[in-house]
């Protein structure tokens, strides 16, 4: 089969072609597993993080890529939970423990034993790839692949980030950033919580211009004060002055959820501008986003095909991944971007 592999770690600043097209003996299913023919996979932020060295891969070559659309190709001995040509999707979440505390209460993002597609086994930047039938989910028919492909990372992760923020109808919410995810949430959030304004900041006049059109209430770059404070705020930036200038916007008593794997360290010495009093003080939270559980896919993919979010979205061949990546790196996004590999 043909895979975009990643050899081993390297700098997008001076290799701006870190994937090899290779070809690869098609991967046989353990007897648990199904075999999935790859149509489409979505191009997500963490694979400049692992690329990059912040959260690496745990083995080289590495295929990378979690947002996995395709058919069921052929099945495990005892898998059964799918039948021969069923479209499915592949997370984040390729495999948890099933038997810690966090697995047994739901929070199986959390098991120490979590193992991540694209990360711990190969991912879907190539024409075949195996999971368990337990971490395969199926996709509502009335999403195309492209449209798919973003909902079970940016979407997925977007709507637990939504969750755990603890969002009531009319509570302000910031978005710092407006990628792939931020989008989508806004989409969600137009549908789930209608009485609230979304405030969305971004240093691209595009971004800002596509948030409008989708019914942000304000849009501003990062450091400007909004007109009304902020109750809940995701960050999906991949830095920290955007959160540092945002706390001086949070509502007494907000919540900023960082959706983010990983932070770039270039301006890490913005964390000393913090101010106490101003900016965390009077029950001011911060809290991350890890990973994804089962169960928010499951039941954002239903939800998405019913509001419905179809992400807008460009799509690249399997070859041109690099080409996607570098785009990515450099903030070239209006919405998710896809590969189409069948
Ligand atoms: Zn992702
Ligand atoms: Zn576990």
């Amino acid at each position: 089969m043909k895979a975009m592999v990643l050899p081993q770690i390297t700098d997008l600043a001076q290799n701006s072609r870190p994937l090899n097209l290779v070809d690869l003996p098609t991967p046989v299913p353990d007897d648990q597993e199904i075999l999935v023919k790859v149509s489409a996979c979505g191009v997500c932020h963490t694979e400049l993080d692992e690329i990059e060295g912040r959260t690496s891969p745990a083995s080289f070559p590495i295929i990378l890529g979690h947002q996995i659309i395709g058919r069921v190709e052929q099945m495990g001995r005892e898998a059964t939970k799918f039948q021969l040509g069923d479209r499915v999707g592949i997370g984040w979440i390729h495999w948890a423990c099933g038997t810690c505390n966090f697995c047994r209460d739901g929070k199986e993002n959390l098991c120490a034993q979590f193992q991540a597609t694209g990360q711990d086994a190969d991912g879907g930047y190539a024409e075949y790839t195996t999971v368990s039938e337990d971490f395969a989910y199926p996709i509502p028919e009335s999403l195309t692949d492209g449209e798919a492909a973003p909902l079970l990372c940016a979407g997925a992760i977007g709507y637990r980030s939504l969750r755990l923020t603890g969002i009531e109808d009319g509570d302000t919410l910031g978005l710092l950033g407006f990628g792939a995810s931020a989008h989508l949430v806004l989409k969600m959030v137009r549908h789930q919580y209608p009485e609230s304004k979304v405030f969305v900041f971004s240093r691209n006049q595009a971004e800002r211009e596509f948030a409008e059109e989708l019914g942000a209430f304000w849009t501003g770059n990062f450091g400007e004060e909004t007109p009304e404070k902020l109750m809940r705020a995701i960050d999906t930036t991949p830095v920290w002055k955007p959160i540092v200038d945002c706390l001086k916007n949070l509502e007494r008593g907000g919540r900023l959820v960082i959706n983010a794997i990983r932070k770039e360290s270039v301006d890490q010495e913005e964390l000393l501008r913090i101010d106490y009093a101003r900016d965390l003080w009077l029950e001011k939270e911060i809290k991350s986003v890890a990973n994804v559980a089962r169960l928010d896919i499951a039941d954002f993919l239903p939800l998405a095909a019913k509001i419905p979010i179809k992400p807008e979205h460009q799509e690249y061949e399997l070859a041109e991944a690099n080409q996607a990546l570098m785009e990515l790196k450099q903030g070239k996004i209006r919405g998710a971007k896809v590969l189409r590999i069948a």
